[in-house]
């Protein structure tokens, strides 16, 4: 099934998606997350700050390591000043707020797997009382309520 999703539709999604299960479900979650998630080209138009921290850990001296605490978002790979080091990634990103949010849209795929997954994690929102406005829109997206009552 396609999906026509819009960026923020996306980051809803990708955050009600479960972070743990089966090996037969992740699978099919991690093949849905692809299809989810920005890509490279989206995140550089969206304007991206990608966290990078500074890999320098030394000695005081007394056999203790001292990290050093330079850490940030960037847009490119930064390198730190104090240890003339090239900062890693750590994995974090933030993103700005932007009108393209909410305008550029993209179908998304997902196998029926997939939509058995989601469907489950929805009930599962739903049975703690953890659905907000937003969710329930984007559920009446994926999960048209005229299909459902056919059923
Ligand atoms: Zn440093």
């Amino acid at each position: 099934m396609k999906v026509n999703l819009n960026m923020m539709e996306r980051a809803q999604l990708l955050q009600i998606m479960p972070s743990e299960g089966n090996r037969f479900n992740r699978k099919i979650v991690r093949k849905a997350l692809d299809s989810i998630s920005y890509s490279e080209a989206e995140l550089k138009v969206l304007g991206a700050y990608y966290e990078y921290a500074c890999p320098s850990n030394t000695s005081d001296g007394k056999g203790r390591m001292v990290l050093c605490d330079n850490t940030g978002f960037f847009a490119e790979p930064p390198t730190c000043g104090k240890h003339n080091l090239a900062m890693m990634p750590t994995g974090n990103l933030h993103i700005p707020p932007s009108p393209l949010l909410y305008s550029e849209c993209k179908d998304i795929h997902l196998g029926d797997e997939a939509l058995r997954v989601i469907h489950e994690r929805f009930e599962i929102l739903n049975g703690g009382e953890k659905l907000t406005d937003v969710l329930i829109a984007l559920e009446a997206k994926i999960f048209p309520p005229e299909e459902r009552e056919k059923e």
